[in-house]
């Protein structure tokens, strides 16, 4: 049988994936070769991609109050209690919370729905959990979010700082390509990061900094950069504003905050002076902070001052959670964005994307941001609540109170391929099809936008999320509008959107795509012109401010509000295992995943293991002022005194233990709105 070209479900590094259907419901999973985000390589979730392909548990047929029921009842019933919220409470009394496992098309569906017909920007994803930070970060810099590096840069640095990234363990496939730069031109690796992760284990230079001080130490980084002569005067001249601005508060920075030795302070200074061809990698260590967009400015503007930016093997590098992060930002999926990099607050934007879909109606401001949203659910200002492929009643901080404001809504309709914590509680199921049986687009880290190809049946009744979403949407009086007969239709019309983007100076064009043959489309990186005009990503047109110059931001650390005393002496990281992803509704099914970490844990240093008298391996409560769980003891040298890690993959199922996102309290950050998960403050005690 021929092998299917597809993309893995999983991680942001957006792998390309050979499927040999067996005919039995099955396949053979191979790394595809051609693809330029792996070359062939798989890390083991992707390679165990065969095994999860199987029925048990799917959802596969609508259900409504827990009975199987019609999809014409199920929708009609949508429909028409989406339509009283509307009438009774107005537009902004409904929303939409989206996922970055969706597909471009099935986003651009639901944005076009809410913002377009329904009139309100209430929705959100679960993207905000993972990268929202980089997105303020970037408009902030950039004047739009664009991710300057490509994978490529990887290859040709000669100095590569992870900040805030178990790389090793939630972009596999990158690490791999790290590790062959490494012995193939001996690329300097810095880690800097509170837990000695698996990462660490190819650094020449750990940097075991104190949580949260992260922009203190590029905050030195600027200062040591323009002391020692390696900002670029002729880039900050022609290219930036903001400079001196950002010097000054650099210099009145205490770097005192970041705790670490003198010695491996000087020694990371000197390197990141010394060489041009920096990459800075960050991720979830950055931006799930409630400082997360400060620290991101505060990286970016070390790349700015020295030009070290959109050049060969140089540049501060985004890296993605979640498989189509990206394509949810480029199509306007999270609250405060319009489609295709257009600004909701701009009218001309508004006007732009309003006059293209011909519909009735456009927000004027930003609608309700993840925890927000949750938030008004529970104070019942939202009344009617679709929630698609993402289980926030386990994955929200602060989950308990999450899950008991989705129980306390007037209508939940959930989307997805298999029960879960928020399905438990939603007044209508819809069954979503999965990955190999839907199809789209998704876009990776690096901005290369691939194909999702079905190579199974369609099981039962699941129906893909674009038409139950454009379903609805005919119910409710835009049939017209939402007429599609197929993904392609749909991304031809997002491909011809992005050309108004283009017309009005942003950044996000890929309209050489309309008119491409979309089941043969191969992996492309937008823009779709030329990367590197005059040797710059962003080309002579310089940045898309309104004066085209990038903003380098006067940057003040602050660590975490809450802080660590008597009564909760321990801070609490959160964060992934090698082979488990998300709530593990797929990756629980293969059984060799399973064997690496079979149960959450709790990694504690074995000073305070003694001060506590644990055990290694005995059971543990943990208690924030959120919530508990119970997890197993790890003691190990990993993590510092004082501090604690455990995994966020496990969920109500094994609640109370493990469901480690009830100990998360809700802070967030101010600009990005994304929620601090690195950062909270409990007690352990013996069981
Ligand atoms: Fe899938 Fe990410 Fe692993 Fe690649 S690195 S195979 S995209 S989980």
């Amino acid at each position: 049988m021929t092998a299917v070209r597809t993309t893995c479900p999983y991680c942001g590094v957006g792998c390309g994936v050979l499927v040999t259907p067996d005919g039995k419901g099955g396949a053979r999973i191979e790394g595809d070769p051609d693809h330029p985000a792996n070359f062939g390589r798989l890390c083991s979730k992707g390679t165990a991609l065969g095994e999860t392909l199987r029925l048990a548990g799917r959802i596969l047929t609508p259900r409504i109050g827990g009975q199987v029921a019609t999809w014409d009842a199920a929708l009609d019933l949508v429909a028409d209690r989406f339509l009283a919220a509307i009438r009774d409470h107005g537009p902004d009394s409904v929303a939409l919370y989206l996922s970055g496992q969706m597909l471009t098309e099935d986003y651009y569906v639901a944005n076009k729905l809410i913002k377009g017909y329904i009139g309100t920007a209430n929705v959100d994803t679960n993207s905000r959990l993972c990268m929202a930070s980089s997105v303020a970060g970037h408009s902030r810099a950039f004047g739009t979010d664009t991710v300057p590096g490509t994978y490529e840069d990887l290859d040709q640095a000669d100095l590569v700082v992870l900040v805030g990234s178990n790389l090793a363990w939630c972009h596999p496939v990158l690490f791999q390509r790290l590790m062959a730069a490494k012995a193939a031109r001996g690329t300097r690796i810095v880690v800097v990061d509170p837990r000695r992760t698996t990462t660490c284990d190819i650094a020449d230079l750990h940097l075991a900094l104190a949580p949260g001080s992260d922009a203190a130490l590029f905050n030195a980084a600027l200062v040591a950069l323009a002391d020692r002569g390696a900002v670029d005067d002729a880039y900050i001249a022609q290219h930036l504003s903001g400079f001196e601005d950002a010097l000054a508060a650099a210099r009145a920075s205490d770097g005192s905050m970041t705790g670490l030795a003198p010695d491996d302070l000087a020694d990371f200074l000197d390197w990141y002076v010394t060489t041009e061809r920096v990459v800075t990698i960050y991720s979830q260590g950055i931006n799930q902070s409630e400082s997360g967009t400060d620290k991101v400015n505060a990286i970016l503007n070390c790349h700015l001052a020295t030009g070290r930016i959109g050049r060969p093997g140089m540049g501060p590098f985004s890296v993605t959670g979640q498989p189509n992060a990206m394509g949810g930002r480029e199509v306007g999926g999270l609250a405060n964005m319009l489609a295709c990099h257009l600004d909701i607050e701009n009218p001309d934007h508004r006007a732009a994307v309003q006059g293209f879909w011909d519909s009735p109606t456009m927000p004027e401001k930003p609608g309700l941001k993840a925890v927000e949203m949750f938030q008004a659910v529970a104070q019942g200002r939202i009344r009617a609540l679709w929630i698609i492929h993402t289980n926030p009643a386990a994955s929200m901080p602060d989950a308990d109170a999450v899950a008991r404001a989705i129980e306390g809504c007037d209508f939940v309709v959930v989307s997805d391929v298999t029960q879960t914590d928020t399905t438990a509680l939603a007044d209508v199921i819809m069954p979503a099809t999965a990955w190999g049986e839907k199809s789209g687009t998704v876009t990776n880290s690096d901005r290369t936008i691939s194909r999702q190809r079905p190579f199974l049946p369609t099981p039962g009744h699941a129906r893909d999320d674009w038409r139950m979403i454009a379903d609805v949407a005919g119910r409710m009086g835009w049939g017209d509008a939402f007429g599609w007969d197929s993904p392609a239709q749909i991304f031809a019309e997002y491909a011809q959107l992005s050309r108004l983007a283009g017309d009005l100076g942003r950044d996000f064009d890929i309209s050489g795509l309309a008119g491409a043959d979309y089941d043969a489309l191969p992996p492309t990186r937008w823009p779709v012109s030329a990367r590197r005009q005059g040797g710059r990503f962003f080309g002579a047109g310089g940045f898309f401010t309104p004066d085209a110059r990038a903003r380098m931001l006067p940057i003040a650390p602050r660590l975490p509000v809450a802080v660590t005393g008597r009564r909760y002496p321990f801070r609490l990281n959160t964060g992934r295992v090698r082979d488990q992803w998300h709530t593990m509704t797929r990756t629980a099914l293969a059984p060799r995943l399973n064997q690496h970490t079979a149960e959450p844990f709790l990694e504690i240093h074995p000073r305070d293991a003694a001060d506590l008298g644990l055990a290694p391996a005995c059971l543990a409560r943990v208690i924030s002022p959120r919530g508990q769980a119970i997890l197993r003891i790890a003691i190990t040298d990993r993590v510092q005194c004082g501090q604690v890690f455990a995994p966020m993959h496990w969920t109500g199922e094994t609640a109370p233990t493990g469901r480690v996102d009830a100990l998360v309290a809700a802070v967030t950050d101010p600009v990005s709105g994304q929620p601090e998960s690195k950062a909270s403050v409990v007690d352990i005690a013996p069981l």
